[in-house]
């Protein structure tokens, strides 16, 4: 991805690698061993890892030293300037979106599904960014994860009414199912916010199509959610 620079670590785990998915109050035992043996394996200590809790909404939190090894409840995207703190957070079709200015050296990272792109939680990140951090959003690089693409994103009811604004990104197949673009509809919302499109990078992979590589809750249906976990930070 584009998003490098010597100081920047980002990426996000497979299926591989196991589940990273902590549900509610009980964090599962097998959850934070295979989250630890993940961080290990990219010399990050996973006590250094911030975690949202993600509730689908648009909510930003600005974090610092003292929230490392916190999981932080209602939140969707977490922002820092410090260094050796491991943003995180949890998808598994939704996207995972990274920011990073490369002049004020910020970085932050959001989870967007249908819902938090109808609240326009991008928006709300680079406000955050430009308005705490003075960031200037021609400075800030982002890069859309790997999620669920068109191609098998199908919309009904409530969604299809809440992003009809969007319907240009809709793609009608055979039967009148209608699939959607998200990341086309986060691309907009970036350049709307003076985002440049040469600082935007979108992943071509789709989570449902690939089965051996990631976890896909609208493929498999769990009854636990299986999920990776995108992380960035700054070393
Ligand atoms: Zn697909």
């Amino acid at each position: 991805m584009r998003l490098s620079n010597k100081n920047l670590v980002c990426g996000i785990s497979k299926k591989d690698d196991g589940s990273m998915k902590l549900l509610g109050n009980n964090f599962d035992d097998h959850v934070l061993e295979n989250r630890k043996k993940f961080f290990t394996q990219l010399n990050i200590d996973s006590k250094r890892i911030v975690s949202a809790g993600l509730q689908h909404g648009n909510n930003i939190k600005i974090v610092g030293q003292q929230h490392a090894g916190q999981f932080i409840q209602n939140t969707d995207g977490l922002i820092t300037n410090k260094k050796n703190l491991f943003l995180t957070v949890t998808v598994a079709d939704c996207l995972p979106i990274y920011f990073y200015d490369f002049k004020k050296e910020v970085i932050g990272i959001a989870h967007a599904g249908w819902q938090g792109i109808v609240k326009n939680i991008v928006n709300k990140t680079i406000q955050v960014m430009t308005d705490v951090y003075k960031s200037g959003p021609g400075n800030i690089l982002v890069y859309i994860g790997p999620h669920i693409q068109k191609c098998h994103f199908e919309i009904k009811n409530e969604a299809i009414k809440k992003l009809n604004k969007y319907s240009k990104y809709f793609v009608i197949k055979n039967n009148k199912k209608i699939f959607v673009d998200l990341s086309k509809i986060v691309k907009e919302q970036l350049l709307n916010e003076n985002v440049s499109d040469n600082n935007i990078e979108v992943s071509r992979e789709c989570t449902y199509c690939l089965n051996n590589k990631y976890f896909s809750y609208r493929r498999d249906k769990p009854k636990n959610i299986k999920a990776m976990i995108a992380y960035i930070g700054l070393k």
